[in-house]
């Protein structure tokens, strides 16, 4: 089942010029960038993005992250998108990420994590439609 999933490379990883390495790392994984750019978020578009975890202690501080710097957002599609690159992702905080996992070989921390990747469909979705209209979807 050919998918799209929505990607963003954090600020974390910006700051080091990472933004190559881990580009690389999803075409590696078969997923083809349909969409995308590099943006520095406002306050209001981090706490719209992330506003299903507007009640959890992180919150703030997530919100302060990722406007602290420039992030490239993506689209990427290819067969089970969002289960793929979640997969090579890793686990959210890298201390319990796989081995190989981007997470595993660049994050921080568990905040600075260097890429966020959609966990469902639904958000694929609406995350996809917060940053790009079809007019900057290619393919
Ligand atoms: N996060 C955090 N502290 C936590 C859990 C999450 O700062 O205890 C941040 C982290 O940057 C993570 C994001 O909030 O990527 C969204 O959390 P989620 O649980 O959705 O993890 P993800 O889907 O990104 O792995």
């Amino acid at each position: 089942m050919i998918q799209r999933t929505f990607s963003i490379i954090k600020p974390d990883a910006t700051g080091r010029n990472l933004e190559g390495k881990i580009l690389a790392r999803i075409q590696d994984a078969g997923l083809n960038v349909v969409a995308m750019k590099k943006i520095r978020m406002t306050q209001e578009q981090a706490e719209g993005f992330y506003h299903v975890h507007k009640e959890r202690p992180f919150f703030q501080s997530l919100v302060e992250f990722m406007t602290s710097g420039p992030v490239v957002c993506s689209v990427l599609e290819g067969e089970n998108a969002i289960e793929n690159y979640r997969a090579i992702m890793g686990a959210t905080n890298p201390a319990d990420a796989a081995e190989g996992t981007i997470r595993k070989e660049f994050a921080e921390n568990i905040e600075a994590n260097s890429v966020h990747g959609s966990d469902a469909p639904e958000t694929a979705e609406y995350e996809i439609n917060y940053f790009f209209n079809h007019l900057e979807i290619t393919g």
